[in-house]
């Protein structure tokens, strides 16, 4: 049982960051609520397909291996260096930890967190005040039946990711002109080119938006494609003047993540394949042209008009965090990043740097002015894709460390 005393914590979101703070709070005995507008680490149903660059043990901690251990001795872990997909990741590791009795009892799924405010105050209402800070928050969640209430918490953490709301093609990061009439034709996510999806761009021409390591992997997926059907055919545009999409990392250790970068760059720059690379390129018109007749796609390639027409597109062009959440808390966000600022500002002075070597700067950089409530896992980075779930469970220890005034305290350390 939860001991009275200790503050309630709510935490918004139940991907493998939220999870592991559940598992932390629950573990040193704080009442928690954790709500998950879909399922388990829904948005890893969604690219699960993908295979993940950092290893198994990089991916799961040893307090959330114990306890799914102490709960069923029998559990079979995935070995330590092993990069596994993102669906075999949520079945082996963050499924069962979700099933654990102490998390079981907190989780309320497919009820989403729509804001959180404090209780009594506005948004301009006495910043710094310590008064303010004692006042509970006030969550506004939905259920799956619509159904609107309200819930309480003294502590917030919020974990919901960046994933739920894609960016746009259009340049400027703008959405193009058509684009957001035509947005639910085009494909943000990634998609699945092992599956049956596959039928729909067999033989035929997309166009694939984007130069990060989600870019690549369609790319490389749809180059699968060509020996079943030569017509199939890949337009990818990228907006860096860079001859290679991919900037690979320096003897990268993540062996996995180079060899995506390798594969596509390659396909990017052979000239005898299926693949048409432009770098230095600007989308701002889109025009769906009805269902099976595809898109006709305006722009630029290095400053010379260009229109495309092709039958699909797929945008791999990041997330963007949802700040509507707390927009009546007193968060200081980055302009450029839309992350909390004090991260954000360690962040920006590593920019450019593997992203296995970024770190958060600690404790301190996890406060927002509005006390007692904080952003952790994928969404405190903001629209930077450099997140790696270790750097959340290092977010996750320091943030209790501070929650419990015991700047020692670490869970995470192997026994
Ligand atoms: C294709 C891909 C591959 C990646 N590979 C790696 C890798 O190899 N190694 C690595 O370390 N990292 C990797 N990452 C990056 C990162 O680890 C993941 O993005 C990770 O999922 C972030 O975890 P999270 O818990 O912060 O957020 P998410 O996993 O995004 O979870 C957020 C959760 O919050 C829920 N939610 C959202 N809004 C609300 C709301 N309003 N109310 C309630 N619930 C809400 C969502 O449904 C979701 O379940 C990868 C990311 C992607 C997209």
């Amino acid at each position: 049982m939860p001991k009275s005393d200790l503050p309630r914590i709510a935490i918004l979101g139940a991907g493998p960051i939220g999870l592991e703070a559940a598992l932390y709070a629950r573990k040193l005995e704080y009442p928690v609520d954790l709500y998950e507008r879909g399922q388990i680490a829904d948005y890893w149903q969604r690219w699960g397909h993908v295979k993940l660059f950092s290893p198994f043990g990089m991916n799961s901690t040893p307090l959330g291996r114990a306890a799914i251990r102490a709960a069923n001795p029998d559990h079979e872990f995935p070995a330590e260096d092993a990069c596994i997909t993102g669906r075999e990741h949520r079945n082996a590791y963050l499924v069962p930890l979700s099933k654990l009795e102490i998390i079981k009892n907190c989780l309320h799924l497919e009820t989403q967190v729509l804001a959180v405010g404090r209780h009594g105050y506005l948004k301009d209402d006495d910043p710094g005040d310590p008064k303010r800070a004692r006042q509970p928050f006030r969550l506004l969640v939905r259920d799956n039946q619509k159904k609107e209430r309200n819930e309480e918490a003294d502590i917030v953490l919020d974990c919901t990711g960046t994933f739920g709301q894609h960016r746009w093609l259009g340049d400027g990061g703008i959405p193009a002109s058509g684009e957001a009439a035509a947005e639910n034709s085009i494909m943000y996510w990634l998609e699945d080119l092992g599956s049956e999806r596959k039928k729909h761009y067999l033989g035929k021409t997309t166009l694939v938006v984007g130069s990060g390591y989600s870019a690549a992997t369609t790319v490389c997926g749809l180059s699968a494609l060509f020996a079943e059907n030569p017509a199939t055919w890949v337009i990818w545009l990228a907006r860096s003047n860079r001859t290679q999409p991919l900037a690979r990392v320096v003897d990268d250790s993540l062996r996995e993540r180079d060899r995506l970068a390798v594969k596509a760059n390659t396909l990017a720059t052979r000239t005898d394949d299926n693949v048409e690379y432009h770098a230095s390129s600007v989308i701002d018109r889109v025009e769906f042209l009805g269902q099976d007749r595809g898109f006709r796609v305006g722009g630029g390639v290095a400053g010379k008009a260009k229109t495309w027409e092709v039958d699909l597109i797929i945008g791999n062009v990041g997330y963007s965090p949802d700040t509507s959440i707390y927009r009546e808390l007193h968060v200081h966000e980055c302009y450029a990043s839309l992350g909390p600022m004090k991260l954000a500002a360690a962040l920006q002075e590593q920019k450019g740097h593997d992203c296995l070597k970024v770190s958060g700067g600690g404790a301190d950089n996890l406060r927002n002015p509005e006390a007692n409530f904080y952003i952790l896992g994928a969404k405190s980075h903001g629209r930077n894709s450099n997140f790696l779930l270790r750097a959340g469970f290092e977010q996750v220890r320091d943030v209790f460390a501070m929650i419990s005034g015991n700047s020692g305290l670490d869970l995470f350390k192997k026994k």
